[in-house]
């Protein structure tokens, strides 16, 4: 991973507007995520968003990606490659998004449920988007790595599940992979010190079951080692005047699901107007 970048206030407005073109992505998916549907399609719907918006996938062609989206459904955990298979009552999908524009990266995922899903798996999803912003309110000064990925590990582990340790979230910027590495989980008080101008994408990985996770022979797909399904939220966050201001936001989902959801809302100055 490359170094840690600092970033200025106009640099971060830029990172706000690239943050937000995948807010939107997002929020057009939940409109469209039902059974029957393929995620090759919803990848192709995605890509033409984001070029009418003025941006490009910020994934497509990144390390050789072959598509726009990466859709992990059900065991898969990230870096799934979006196919023809329709989509099934019950299942999840983790839909991981990147957009680039004015030279800058978004990069935020979201966990859908795909008409009605189990309770279980109900649960696993509100646990992990609930670490993500366990760890976000970690993001502030005189804290260091190890205290957001503590408060994201305890959060998620607290109800037996796996935190993932091989895929970590990044610094954000120029580059989609920035440093510091931001692990899911850690020792309070341990690692980098976070400083005003760090832009991170923190991104809780957590399965049900096991943390042990394998790979496809893709080359790309990560699932859990027992097949056990797993969830995946990642916002982009700014350290600004000491404090996480979130640049990204899931309300273009609420406001396509109709859910009411104010989590976010210790992470902004104002509110979002969307
Ligand atoms: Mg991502
Ligand atoms: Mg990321």
């Amino acid at each position: 991973m490359s170094a840690i970048v600092l970033k200025n206030r106009e640099e971060i407005e830029l990172m706000r507007e690239s943050a937000l073109i995948v807010s939107m992505t997002l929020g057009m998916l939940a409109g469209e995520i039902k059974p029957g549907i393929s995620s090759l399609e919803l990848d192709a719907k995605a890509e033409d968003f984001i070029r009418d918006h003025g941006a490009v996938p910020g994934f497509l062609g990144l390390y050789d990606f072959p598509n726009t989206l990466c859709m992990s459904p059900n065991s898969q955990v990230v870096h799934g490659i979006p196919n023809k298979n329709p989509l099934q009552e019950g299942d999840i999908i983790s839909i991981d998004c990147g957009s680039l524009k004015n030279g800058f990266y978004g990069d935020h995922a979201y966990t859908f449920a795909v008409g009605e899903i189990d309770p279980k798996t109900e649960k696993l999803l509100r646990i992990t988007k609930e670490s993500l912003y366990k760890g976000i309110a970690e993001f502030k000064n005189g804290n260091r790595i190890g205290d957001l990925a503590f408060a994201i590990q305890n959060h998620a582990e607290a109800e037996g599940y796996g935190v993932v340790r091989e895929l970590i979230g990044h610094g954000l910027g120029t580059e989609m992979h920035e440093g510091p590495e931001v692990p899911n989980y850690g020792k309070r008080g341990s690692g980098k010190k976070f400083l005003d101008g760090m832009v991170l994408a923190i991104e809780p990985m957590i399965n049900r079951g096991t943390h042990r996770i394998k790979q496809l022979n893709d080359g790309w797909t990560i699932l859990t080692a027992d097949g056990l399904p797993s969830a995946h939220f990642e916002h982009d966050v700014a350290l600004i005047d000491g404090k996480p201001e979130l640049l990204s936001t899931f309300q273009y989902i609420y406001e396509t699901l109709g859910i009411e959801g104010d989590e976010e809302t210790p992470f902004r100055k104002e509110a979002l107007i969307l």
